[in-house]
């Protein structure tokens, strides 16, 4: 069910919350937004398992198809073709995670360059802003769920889209929340987290891991890099079981956000960690 579109954000622009921070009172749609096709599984995959399973609508967009990543070991197809087997891996991988739709923005990722130096997508800002909106739009988005200030590891392609995510939902000015994945949870080591991202909540995801894992081999083409950065461990060993979060839009002023996605989380077993150590 979904209300239209106007009067959810009059209804939920009302006053009827007012210790909420002026958001969304019911999470409707949740859209995962990555630069590439596996970060969705890899960065929060426990979490999107959580939402589709209490009946949130969760759509997974990945900005480019993949194009510039690895085509599998043996290789599972030709490099022109590896991103339409990622594409194809990616609605593999929503159905694992039970999600409501499953799509690309369009642009194309390159290939890493000398010494495995990673790239951007080339994208005109403005017009990647403007084709977030429309996702935003075109799944009535709640909250946007996406890469962190430090693309995690670095990634210029993850730290882009954080970027025009930001922008995109500023400029929305409508009550949809963002919050970044891999958040920085003291005390857990884990070298894809954000250090600039101090988690507002970490949640153990052992519960959802069957449709993580299940969502993570799916990307068959990118199974055998990630083996190899986690030598001696399974797939299913090797999946991080916190997933973690800060919430970057509304600016979370106080480091414990009020809102119905924490709320929802919170009620999944979420913790707020402390924010130093
Ligand atoms: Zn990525």
């Amino acid at each position: 069910m979904q209300a239209d579109w106007l009067s959810f954000f009059e209804y939920n622009a009302s006053e009827e919350n007012p210790e909420e921070d002026g958001v969304s009172t019911v999470i409707r749609s949740v859209l995962a937004l990555g630069a590439h096709p596996d970060d969705e599984t890899i960065l929060a995959g426990g979490t999107l398992a959580l939402l589709s399973s209490q009946g949130t609508a969760v759509h997974l967009r990945s900005a480019t198809r993949g194009e510039g990543g690895e085509v599998g070991d043996p290789p599972l197809c030709a490099r022109p073709d590896v991103g339409r087997l990622r594409e194809h891996e990616l609605r593999e991988a929503g159905r694992a995670l039970g999600a409501a739709s499953v799509g690309v923005l369009g642009y194309v990722d390159p290939l890493a360059g000398e010494d495995d130096v990673l790239y951007p997508f080339e994208a005109d800002f403005d017009e990647l802003a403007g084709r977030i909106l429309a996702a935003i739009s075109e799944t009535r988005a709640d909250v946007v769920l996406t890469h962190g200030r430090d693309g995690e590891y670095g990634h210029p392609a993850h730290r882009l889209l954080h970027r025009a995510v930001q922008a995109a939902v500023e400029a929305l000015g409508e009550p949809v929340l963002m919050y970044s994945w891999a958040a920085r949870v003291p005390g857990i080591a884990d070298h894809l987290w954000n250090e600039s991202d101090p988690a507002h909540l970490a949640l153990d995801v052992r519960p959802w891991l069957d449709s993580k894992a299940q969502a993570a081999l799916a990307h068959r083409s990118q199974n055998q890099l990630f083996l190899r950065r986690h030598p001696g461990k399974t797939l299913r060993e090797a999946l991080r079981t916190v997933e973690a979060f800060h919430r970057h839009f509304p600016r979370c002023e106080n480091g414990s956000p009020h809102d119905a996605f924490a709320d929802l989380l919170r009620a999944a077993g979420a913790w707020e960690p402390p924010p130093r150590g």
